[in-house]
């Protein structure tokens, strides 16, 4: 558990310029007012039941499990919410927040355009102003996205420097913050950064977890006996895991990006070296090179494509609550293409790694199992990349 200024254990805290002390201190003060605050509770729940389409269904696909040779299979439907992932679950209760506070104005920033597509449905349903900073070379892999943020009021900021990617989004994001913040609210994606992001994006994603245990005790009569999802910065996983953390005998498998091999530069699994470091206010395992440098990722998600992971997910492992794992792209693609032909679901690449590492060990696990995978998002954004590969 977090302690009260922030910290999983050694990892976790406030590692940013004194300038963005000011704002993370209001933050937390509203943050810790509005969640033990009925009226917002409330407010979101309602937003998440009739806006966002929650709860989410729990579905069995006994043939994908055929195909395999394996357990009793279940999917936490996150495809079904509305904009596609999870993602519009924490959008919605940061920006719920941020009008709570008096902002007008929200930032975000976006790698593969799902966190900038959500928020700016929050902040166009919420009647809030919304800037979406995104790497240039981002905006020509996912150009459908930028048009469905612009779509809906955003307006898209490129970002040219750096790799002209996700960190160098959330540098210039930062950057803003650090002379808006008067106005402006900053709407962080994942659950990482400086406290009290972290722990809030988890409290906002927990409502899978629990929505999902109560599913398991009415579909099946139990809590199933492995949990997994795939890790991008963590919050899915985190929002699925916090449910289950206390009950030990629950096994919890986070699954990263593996890329194309394992050296550095070639994939995003943070966990594969497991080195510390800072990066975007946050101390946690980071992927660099000898001198500390923040190293170039690569993944066929770009939802996965991140050098750093969320705080606890870093004391999760340290702790072996967790244990985290990493899949290659083409395993990831052909679990993505064996669902879609069993059950007819087509899901995201990322949530295809955490299927995929099911697939390896499906026919080792006992037959009477029952295995939930969150199934983060949905698969149409990634249709040129999947027609791009010719094994289709
Ligand atoms: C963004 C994204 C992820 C990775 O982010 P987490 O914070 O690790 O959950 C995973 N799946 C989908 C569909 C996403 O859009």
């Amino acid at each position: 558990m977090m302690n009260t200024i922030g910290r999983y254990d050694e990892f976790g805290g406030t590692y940013v310029a004194e300038i963005l002390m000011q704002p993370i201190n209001e933050l937390r003060a509203a943050w810790n007012e509005a969640k033990s605050d009925e009226a917002f509770t409330k407010a979101l729940f309602d937003i998440l039941k009739n806006y966002a389409g929650r709860p989410t269904a729990l579905t069995e696909v006994p043939y994908f499990s055929a195909k395999i040779k394996g357990p009793r299979i279940y999917l936490k439907r996150e495809d079904l919410l509305h904009t596609g992932a999870h993602k519009l679950n924490n959008a919605l209760g940061q920006c719920l927040l941020a009008k709570r506070m008096g902002k007008t104005r929200v930032i975000a920033e976006t790698g593969a355009g799902q966190h900038g597509v959500a928020t700016a449905a929050a902040c166009a349903r919420l009647g809030l102003t919304c800037i979406v900073y995104m790497g240039s070379k981002d905006m020509k892999r996912q150009a459908p996205n930028v048009s469905r943020m612009q779509l809906m009021g955003a307006t898209v900021i490129p970002v040219e420097n750096g790799s002209a990617t996700l960190k160098d989004a959330v540098n210039q994001a930062l950057r803003d913050w650090s002379e808006s913040y008067s106005d402006t609210h900053y709407c962080l994606g994942s659950a990482l950064g400086p406290h009290p992001f972290p722990e809030m994006v988890a409290e906002f994603q927990s409502v899978i977890g629990r929505e999902c245990r109560e599913q398991c005790q009415q579909q099946f009569g139990a809590m199933p006996n492995i949990v997994i999802a795939c890790v991008g910065g963590g919050s899915n996983a985190i929002g699925i895991f916090s449910e289950f953390l206390s009950d030990h005998h629950i096994q919890l498998i986070g699954v990263e990006a593996g890329g194309t091999g394992k050296e550095l530069g070639q994939h995003a699994a943070r966990f594969y070296t497991a080195t510390p470091g800072v990066l975007h206010g946050c101390y946690t395992y980071v992927l660099q090179n000898s001198e500390g440098q923040i190293a170039e990722t690569a993944s066929i998600s770009a939802g996965l494509d991140y050098p750093a992971v969320g705080p606890q997910h870093a004391q999760l492992y340290k702790n072996k609550r967790v244990e985290y794992v990493a899949v290659a792209d083409d395993e990831a693609l052909a679990a993505l293409q064996l669902l879609a032909r069993t059950e007819g679901i087509i899901c995201a690449l990322e949530s295809a790694h955490a299927l995929a590492y099911l697939v390896k060990i499906a026919n080792q696990l006992p037959k009477n199992f029952s295995v939930v995978v969150n199934l983060s998002g949905r698969g149409d954004k990634d249709l040129p990349q999947i027609m791009a590969r010719e094994n289709v």
